[in-house]
């Protein structure tokens, strides 16, 4: 079964994971701790968040963040070091 169709959300409203109020105001942010409660419950939110970095730049709430959030983690990831493994 694929991880998608175990998450949460599924029985949400859509609409609750992509708010399109402005950002930070205090309606996106009301939906989006709403969204991100669901997703803290979710069984499949490790897999979601690694898709969503993985895919890059996407709208909404994936894996308990926002878009913001992800783009945060992705430069702070980019700029750790590479583990290479070799014994020195
Ligand atoms: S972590 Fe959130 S967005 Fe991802 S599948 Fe679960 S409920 Fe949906």
């Amino acid at each position: 079964m694929d991880w998608r169709e175990r998450g949460l959300c599924l029985s949400e409203d859509p609409d609750l994971f992509f708010p399109v109020a402005r950002v930070n105001s205090g309606q996106w942010a009301m939906q989006t701790d709403e969204a991100k409660d669901v997703c803290r419950q979710c069984p499949v939110t490790k897999r979601c968040l690694a898709w969503a970095l993985d895919a890059g730049p996407v709208e909404g709430i994936w894996g308990g963040t926002t878009e913001g959030e992800r783009r945060a983690m992705r430069r702070r990831a980019a700029r750790r070091p590479a583990v290479t493994g070799a014994a020195a």
